[in-house]
């Protein structure tokens, strides 16, 4: 008999209140999350490797063909060393231990059986953390961590809710389904994906999961889209308004702009309400996209909001809107005051103001519309379902736009915004110079900052210089954390170096950007907070350290906020890795500044699971097997899911109920059936 898997972990023996708190910091609450948490990587100990083969940093098993005898040194400072050592047909290495004399015990005398352990080539061939086995130990699952909880505990409670629960884990497709995708059962998946027999099974298991999610995610986005498409929205005149909206833009707009200008148009005026994603690369234009569907909306005597995720991107659409609307233009933000904000929530309510533009607060708070047509979202990258199903819950039924400032490939978007139309702007404007990129190795770092002095000294410009997010447990050799890296870079220049990160309060955030924006600041240092939303016209140098531990897009992304303004921008990509297939993937980078190219390079080398936010669209959080995604996988499930759709309910009752269930919060607001 199966337990119930909402039990908590506390019903695992060994886990009481303190380590079910441990448990909880990594979201693990239940005994299914238990069963959900996927392993963040594993340890391929299924066939032993020859000592020749194994390198620097690697993990291994090794069959062990001679063995010397064990050694045991003691310093004064009473620091003990156990070495041994290991040979097979191809090598010798060392095997050594620090402060665990307890393993002269465990050294096998005779040659057989396995060895385990990292392999560290620096110093001739030692080998660390290592431990003995009669057997292979097969591939091991390395969970996510934190502080107090090691590997050894984790996979037990792993273990613990799998004995207790998999036997209830009920298969969510019918026979037909898994005969004809080649997929694995639920519950083998479930319980290999955790405790795989070999990689192959592995593989098979985190497909399976992979498919799972993203058939859910399919059924959630079709049961919207088919609400949206039961419902009758504003058909907007759209005749003549194109002609009297050129003349007040400052520039001709470009092919592509002029493609989505006619595609929001058809939109519009059809009377199914407009639901259109629209990509385009930071710089692209577009702005003028989102003015454009403002302005049919107020020829039409409709208003219209446009959102955007900070409060300086919202005061520089406010610009616009009051060169399109005059008076009839106004901003929301949480900074006003109280007389400013009761004045425009009265002008939204009256309708005598007809283009808003704001930060969320536009809709968390208490916004009344007088008669809003349009929704537009800017910028936001980032957007999942739960997001979307909420928007436009201000007007009846408005058209909505989505600005994406992250280039997907089509493959990938069609899957993963399976609800909404969507439009590409490609391309630039006429004139923007695109950032020279420089890949710089880590030898010529003290150059690279020298140069970078006298750039800003010289050209009187700006820096910033993005570090890696470096998690609490993990040790890098090589990459420098915000802090460290402040405090050098503070100590060997002379320039006016501030420092930015995630755990500051946001006005401290907002008082430092604000000083740089004042050019109080040379260069600012920070994590990768920067990366949405910042606009300073004079900062024209970008470096990112460790630029290998960043994704292609992100790096584009990351690239996006240097060369706003007329001055040429830099960009400098500093890595110690000696990777070729790293150092390929950064050239690509200088090579190219197209945000679509770059995106599917992105994708192809290292599939779509690291390409964007999966979690933002439920991806990751069970098939995390996002890890191993591929598009294939992806598209293979779009179809199945759309299949099952429109054949017998019985069969698809099992699949609808768990995406319903994962979806629940999300889906609240939509009426769904
Ligand atoms: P994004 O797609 O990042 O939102 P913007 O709409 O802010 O890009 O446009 C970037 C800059 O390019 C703006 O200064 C804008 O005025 C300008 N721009 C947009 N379209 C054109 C065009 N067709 N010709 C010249 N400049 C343009
Ligand atoms: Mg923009």
């Amino acid at each position: 008999m199966a337990s119930d898997p909402t039990q908590p972990l506390t019903t695992i023996k060994g886990i009481g209140p303190g380590r079910a708190e441990l448990f909880a910091r990594l979201g693990l609450f239940s005994l299914n999350d238990l069963l959900e948490f996927l392993p963040r990587s594993y340890l391929d100990y299924s066939r032993p490797k020859k000592i020749a083969d194994i390198e620097d940093g690697e993990a291994a098993a090794v069959r062990i063909g001679f063995i010397g005898p064990a050694k045991l040194f003691r310093s004064k400072t009473k620091v003990t060393v156990t070495t041994v050592s290991i040979g097979d047909e191809t090598g010798n290495m060392t095997a050594s231990w620090f402060n665990q004399p307890y393993i002269m015990k465990a050294v096998p005398k005779e040659p057989g059986g396995y060895i385990v352990g990292t392999m560290d080539r620096r110093s001739g061939a030692r080998f660390l953390r290592a431990s003995f086995m009669k057997e292979l130990p097969g591939v091991v699952p390395v969970y996510p961590l934190v502080k107090g909880l090691n590997q050894a505990s984790v996979r037990k409670a792993v273990k613990a809710a799998l004995d207790a629960c998999l036997d209830g884990v009920e298969e969510t497709l019918p026979k037909r389904i898994i005969t004809e995708y080649g997929l694995i059962p639920l519950r083998e998946a479930i319980s290999e994906v955790h405790f795989p027999k070999d990689p192959e099974t592995l593989k098979k298991a985190r497909r399976r999961l992979a498919f799972e999610d993203a058939a859910v995610l399919t059924i959630v986005l079709e049961k919207l889209r088919s609400v949206k498409k039961s419902t009758s929205g504003i058909s907007f005149n759209t005749v003549g308004i194109l002609g009297e909206f050129l003349p007040l833009l400052p520039f001709e707009p470009t092919d592509a702009q002029y493609g989505v200008m006619n595609e929001i148009a058809l939109d519009m005026a059809s009377d199914q309400p407009m639901s259109r994603l629209i990509q385009g690369d930071v710089g692209s234009g577009k702005t003028v996209l989102a003015l454009y569907a403002m302005y049919v909306a107020a020829k039409n005597g409709y208003q219209s909001v446009l959102m955007a995720p900070t409060e300086i991107l919202a005061e520089q659409h406010f610009k616009q809107l009051r060169h399109f609307f005059g008076e009839r233009a106004a901003i929301l933000t949480g900074h006003m005051t109280a007389k400013e904000r009761r004045e425009a929530l009265a002008g939204i309510a009256d309708g005598s103001t007809i283009a808003v533009c704001g930060t969320h607060a536009l809709i968390e708070n208490g916004v009344e519309f007088s008669n809003l047509g349009v929704v537009i979202t800017d910028e936001q990258h980032r957007f999942g379902v739960r997001q979307r199903a909420a928007i436009g819950k201000k007007g009846e039924a408005p058209d909505t736009l989505i600005m994406s400032a992250t280039p997907i490939p089509r493959t990938l978007s069609l899957i993963l915004y399976g609800d909404l139309d969507i439009s590409t702007v490609r391309g630039m404007p006429p004139g923007r110079k695109p950032a020279v990129t420089k890949l710089v190795p880590e030898r010529k770092r003290a150059d690279m900052y020298r140069y970078i002095e006298e750039l800003i000294a010289d050209e009187r410009i700006q820096a910033y210089v993005v570090c890696p997010m470096i998690e609490e447990n993990e040790e890098l050799e090589g990459v420098r954390s915000a802090e460290s890296l402040y405090e050098e870079l503070r100590g060997n220049l002379s320039l006016r170096i501030g420092l930015l990160h995630g755990r500051m309060k946001n006005g401290e955030k907002d008082e430092l950007m604000e000083r740089f924006r004042k050019g109080e600041l040379d260069m600012l240092v920070s994590t990768t907070v920067i990366e949405v939303g910042v606009d300073v016209p004079n900062a024209c140098i970008m470096v990112i350290e460790s630029a290998e531990r960043f994704g292609l897009a992100q790096l584009h992304q990351l690239r996006g906020r240097v060369g706003r303004g007329d001055k040429q921008s830099y960009c400098f990509l500093l890595t110690g890795s000696g990777s070729k297939t790293a150092l390929e993937r950064l050239r690509f980078l200088t090579e190219t500044s197209d945000g679509f190219r770059i995106a599917e390079k992105d994708l192809e080398l290292r599939g779509p699971g690291e390409l964007i936010g999966m979690r933002q669209h439920g991806i990751s959080e069970f098939g995390a097997a996002a890890l191993a995604m591929d598009i294939e996988t992806l598209r293979l499930a779009k179809e199945c899911a759309a299949s099952l759709l429109s054949g017998p309910e019985d069969e698809s009752a099992k699949i609808i109920e768990k995406a319903m269930r994962k979806y629940a919060r999300s889906l609240e607001n939509v009426a769904i059936n």
